[in-house]
């Protein structure tokens, strides 16, 4: 029989903004559950983080753990799967989840992130992992003495492109653009300073070049580079942004940015559909600032919003009605 367990909360995702979210839930004496498919979320992958205060410098998977170790102290339940679907009954919330547990809570904070945006280029997804990559600061090691692109014109793409340039001979970056406007300005003259990086403006990349033995072998541009329409290489970063997650917000009715596509939520992080929350990358909580941060200050905030609404609709009390043991299911 597939398990259904209760909760207040339901908290999707296990990142910055969903851990905070769990801290705050916890304090706020309410029952948290964090459900989510990969541990620490994009800080976790993105390597060094020199930006997050309290510590000049700390690997974003160290920095996770210390968020998951605060969140453990309140024995706050751990679900280590995808959340599949969610139903709105009026009075709570069902969802269903990748492992086949239900969930039924009294509300539901989406803290889901965002989805790396692909190429969609042939080969692409049966060579991700053989020469196709998405995360330059996760696999840059990989390339020493090699040769890496990056496409991209993003700080993404910039700070991937610096730091491949540590690794490998040559890193070429690719860039539709014809100069770059969204990295701050210091990444960009970093990038200037690194002697192997060499920066193609106006290029696509157009195709794909290997095997499915090998793997990757190079890439095929729009417009020739010292003559070559062709680069030889051992890996290309794919860093050309994210999408929301907003596939089981929208099946909510969730009302989203028509600018950027993400989650709306006020300053409280309330969507408009009562109960559901936004918290981190996936909204527009933090205009198009995002970073460990915002997503933590988000999940903070939307945590009280959830308490808020689970006290004012006593959700918590129904559900200990309905013979629900909150106390039993928090201790898991
Ligand atoms: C390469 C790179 C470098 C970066 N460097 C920095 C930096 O130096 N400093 C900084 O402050 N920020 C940095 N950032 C940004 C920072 O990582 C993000 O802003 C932050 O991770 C957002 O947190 P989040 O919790 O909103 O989302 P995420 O960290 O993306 O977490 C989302 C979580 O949801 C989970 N999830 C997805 N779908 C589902 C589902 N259906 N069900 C359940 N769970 C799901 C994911 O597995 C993940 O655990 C960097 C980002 C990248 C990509």
């Amino acid at each position: 029989m597939p398990e259904t367990r209760t909760t207040d909360v339901l908290i999707a995702g296990q990142g910055a903004a969903a851990f905070a979210a769990a801290l705050y839930t916890a304090r706020y004496q309410i029952h948290g559950m964090i459900v989510g498919d990969r541990f620490g979320g994009e800080t976790a992958i993105g390597g060094g983080i020199e930006n997050y205060p309290g510590y000049p410098e700390i690997d974003g998977f160290d920095l996770m753990l210390k968020f998951r170790e605060q969140v453990d102290k309140y024995e706050v339940p751990i679900v280590d799967a995808a959340l599949t679907g969610v139903e709105n009954k009026g009075d709570h919330f069902v969802s269903t989840l990748s492992d086949g547990t239900t969930v039924e809570s009294g509300a539901v904070i989406f803290a889901i992130g965002r989805e790396r945006r692909k190429l969609n280029l042939e080969h692409e997804e049966a060579w991700t992992g053989k020469g196709v990559s998405y995360c330059s600061t996760c696999d840059a090691p990989l390339y020493r003495e090699k040769t890496a692109a990056v496409v991209g014109g993003g700080s993404a793409a910039v700070e991937g492109a610096i730091l491949l340039g540590k690794y490998t001979t040559e890193t070429y970056l690719i860039y539709r653009g014809d100069k770059f406007r969204r990295p701050e300005p210091v990444l960009v003259d970093l990038l200037e300073k690194s002697e192997n990086v060499h920066v193609l403006f106006e290029t696509e990349v157009t195709e794909l070049v290997g095997d499915d033995t090998k793997g990757l072998t190079g890439i095929k541009l729009s417009k020739s580079y010292e003559g070559q329409d062709e680069l030889t290489l051992d890996g290309v970063f794919i860093e050309i942004g994210a999408d929301p997650r907003i596939e089981i917000p929208q099946s909510l009715g969730v009302e989203l940015n028509h600018e950027t596509n993400e989650i709306h939520v006020d300053r409280n992080m309330n969507t408009n559909v009562a109960g559901i929350f936004g918290a981190g990358d996936i909204t527009d909580g933090s205009g198009s600032l995002k970073q460990t941060i915002t997503a933590a200050a988000q999940g903070a905030i939307s945590a009280l919003a959830a308490y808020q609404y689970i006290s004012e609709h006593g959700h918590r009390c129904d559900m200990h009605e309905k013979g629900f043991d909150l106390k039993a299911d928090a201790a898991d």
